[in-house]
């Protein structure tokens, strides 16, 4: 943890996926650069909980922002993945129409993809989809196939982007809930919970669902940000109804309704429900929701099963209008908004990288590129990928290879210390990295064995092990 007297030229205000890519891309430049995350570690906020869909470019309009940047950001992962080695696939995205008078509504996501420039996209009659995706149901009418639609493991891009900047000279603030900004001179004093503070000449405001508070706080637009719900239920690797292309229905006007996502991991997703919320601390998850996706996703695929349902979370969408707000505050002086990102937020992220670089370069920050810029993270090995005579050369190299510690997602005692070596030492921050924890039963037999690794490796008593950060600590008493 930094000391917090520091001067920079950029600090951006949230580590998610749009202050995670944004930091990557000025790491390329002779910038000193800080990001600021009120949690405990990156992609606590919205980026963990959402569809991990790489869109295809065919559900908006090119009028809004968000679907330029979408279609430029969902064409970057390549060579994103091949530099930091997150779990990225193009498994193409369907849109199934049950009734012919759905059939009017994908003709116009079709025209719509087609001025959009997507590649490959077709239209497709009821025997090419069910040939695309056998298990669709008989009643599909027909529908739309993009074949450049992708999964990807969110939390593991971001883990990737803030390593890969950090790597590259970015200064990384956890823990740090900023609650005052103040104008000194030609820099920003940005004020934490904790009494640190750090000084910047430019201000970037990723806050996700608070950036309206940010916003306010720095005396810029004064605009609201409002919550949409979308709850999920995550069925095991095991479950027979996992398709292999991500199977979307025919959209209504305020979401992409509810989806089937076979997920880059191999678990298959569905959800996401739209509900607007008041609180945007409440990701409670209710049985009425559950009916509702069970219901909705066997009309597409009806052998989805309630009991390969192995949890539920939610993920709340930050909303001001229709489209994104990014833009250079025209009420405080060099602050630049990223703001209302909902979906395709995640799909549109390393466009809005590029995007907001070229805002500070308007709002006269100078940019020289770095000649030694190192765009790679290093590889972690994952026991799960490799064949048994890889893992036996492994285990010659370093013994914990060859102790699994999840058996449901086959993790081992090596890649959680690798975790907690680059930094994640809370319960979700190695779920994330790992994926220990996340499979059949939920972390009841690997929990604990993950605690004393923790405490082994960090020195950090059991009292001090979180879930996610203050207020989840796990254990009262020693294990
Ligand atoms: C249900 C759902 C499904 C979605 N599905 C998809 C999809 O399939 N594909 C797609 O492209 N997009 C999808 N999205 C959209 C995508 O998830 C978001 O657009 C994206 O994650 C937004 O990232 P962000 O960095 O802007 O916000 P966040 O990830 O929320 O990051 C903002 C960060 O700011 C921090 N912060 C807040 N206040 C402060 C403060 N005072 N001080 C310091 N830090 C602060 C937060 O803790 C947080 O980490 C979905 C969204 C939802 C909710």
């Amino acid at each position: 943890m930094k000391s917090g007297s520091d001067t920079f030229d950029v600090a951006i205000i949230g580590a998610g996926v749009s202050g995670a890519n944004i930091a990557r891309r000025l790491s390329a430049y002779e910038l000193d650069v800080a990001l600021v995350e009120k949690e405990v570690d990156v992609s606590f906020g919205i980026s963990k909980a959402n569809s991990g869909i790489v869109h295809g470019g065919f559900h908006h309009n090119k009028q809004y922002l968000k679907a330029r940047l979408e279609i430029q950001g969902a064409m970057m992962f390549d060579r994103l993945k091949a530099e930091l080695d997150f779990p990225f696939e193009r498994c193409g995205i369907l849109v199934v129409a049950l009734h012919e008078d759905e059939m009017r509504s994908v003709e116009q996501l079709y025209a719509q993809g087609v001025e959009n420039g997507v590649i490959g996209i077709e239209m497709c009659s009821r025997e090419r989809l069910l040939d695309l995706e056998p298990k669709l149901s008989q009643d599909a009418v027909g529908g739309l196939y993009a074949p450049g639609g992708g999964i990807v493991e969110p939390y593991r891009f971001v883990f990737s982007l803030v390593e890969n900047a950090v790597k590259n000279g970015l200064e990384l603030y956890t823990g740090f809930r900023v609650e005052g900004a103040k104008r000194q001179g030609e820099h920003w004093v940005v004020t934490a919970a904790d009494g640190r503070a750090i000084k910047a000449r430019y201000v970037v405001n990723a806050a996700g669902l608070f950036a309206d508070e940010i916003s306010r706080m720095f005396g810029a637009e004064d605009f609201h940000i409002s919550g949409r719900k979308g709850e999920y239920y995550l069925l095991d690797r095991s479950t027979k109804a996992k398709p292999d292309r991500v199977v979307f229905p025919v959209p209504t006007s305020i979401s992409k309704g509810m989806l089937i996502v076979p997920t880059v991991e191999g678990t298959v997703l569905i959800g996401p429900t739209a509900t607007k919320v008041d609180d945007k601390n409440d990701f409670a998850t209710t049985r009425e929701q559950l009916d509702t996706i069970l219901k909705s996703a066997r009309t597409m695929v009806p052998s989805i099963s309630e009991n390969d349902v192995i949890t539920s979370f939610a993920g709340i969408r930050s909303v001001i209008d229709e489209d994104f707000y990014i833009d250079i505050s025209a009420k405080a002086p060099a602050f630049v908004q990223v703001a209302g990102i909902q979906s395709p937020g995640l799909t549109a992220s390393p466009a809005i990288g590029e995007y907001v670089k070229d805002l500070l370069k308007k709002a006269g920050l100078k940019l020289v590129e770095k000649a030694d810029w190192d765009p790679f993270v290093r590889k972690v090995p994952r026991a799960r990928d490799l064949s048994p005579f890889e893992l036996d050369e492994l285990v010659k190299k370093d013994p914990a290879y060859g102790e699994i510690v999840c058996r449901c997602e086959r993790v081992t005692e090596a890649e959680i210390v690798e975790a907690i070596r680059r930094g994640h030492t809370t319960l979700d921050g190695i779920k994330y990295f790992t994926r220990a924890q996340m499979g059949r039963c939920q972390g009841g037999f690997c929990t604990y064995k993950i605690i004393k690794i923790i405490m082994r490796e960090t020195g950090m008593s059991y009292a001090d092990i979180t879930k996610r950060g203050e207020g989840s600590a796990v254990l009262r008493g020693e294990l």
